[in-house]
C-alpha cells in the first residue's frame, strides 16, 4: 500500500487578507473648530454648530446665514462696480451709511476685488480654521469659517440691503 500524500497536505492558506488596513490613507478629513475644539468633517456632514462656511478648492459651501450675506454683498458690490464714477458712488454710499447709522466698513469692504467670504469674515468677526489637505486623485485642500453668534453677520446683511434700498429704491 502506498501512502499517498495529497497535494493539498500542508498547504496552509498563508495569504491572509489585510482587512483591517483597507489601504486608507492616514489623513484627517477636517479640522478642529477654533471656538469649541470639535473636530469638523464637513464632507461627512459631521460639524459643530459654529460652522458657517466650508471652502474646498476655492469653492464655498455656505450656510444660510453666509449665503444671505453673500447675496446682499454681491448685489451691492455689483452696483458699486457698475457705477460710472466709482469715487462718487463711494462718497454717496458713505453718506447714506452715515444717515442710516450703518458702519462705514460696509462701503469700504464692498470693493469688487474682495471675495464675499473675506468680507464676511471681516464684518462678522468670524474665526477661520487652520485648514487641511487630502492627497490623491480626489484630494484637495480647504478650511472652514466659524461663528459664535450670527448677530454681526445678519447686521451686515441687513446693512447692505438698507444701502441698496436707499441707493436704488426701484430694485
Ligand atoms: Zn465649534
Amino acid at each position: 500500500m502506498t501512502a499517498r500524500n495529497g497535494p493539498d497536505a500542508g498547504d496552509e492558506d498563508d495569504d491572509q487578507e489585510d482587512v483591517a488596513g483597507a489601504g486608507r490613507p492616514d489623513e484627517d478629513d477636517g479640522e478642529s473648530c477654533p471656538l469649541c475644539g470639535y473636530f469638523n468633517s464637513p464632507a461627512d456632514g459631521d460639524t459643530c454648530n459654529h460652522l458657517r462656511a466650508w471652502v474646498w478648492d476655492d469653492v464655498v459651501e455656505g450656510s444660510p446665514v453666509y449665503d444671505e450675506f453673500a447675496a446682499a454683498w454681491s448685489d451691492f458690490s455689483e452696483l458699486a462696480s457698475n457705477a460710472e464714477d466709482v469715487a462718487e458712488f463711494a462718497d454717496n454710499a458713505l453718506g447714506l451709511a452715515e444717515s442710516l447709522v450703518l458702519p462705514d466698513a460696509l462701503v469700504a469692504y464692498s470693493h469688487w476685488e474682495n471675495a464675499p467670504l473675506d468680507v464676511f469674515v471681516e464684518l462678522s468677526g468670524a474665526a477661520v480654521g487652520e485648514g487641511w489637505t487630502l492627497s490623491g486623485p480626489l484630494g484637495g485642500s480647504g478650511y472652514c469659517v466659524y461663528l459664535e453668534s450670527d448677530e454681526r453677520a445678519n447686521a451686515a446683511t441687513d446693512g447692505y440691503r438698507a444701502l441698496l434700498a436707499a441707493i436704488d429704491p426701484g430694485r
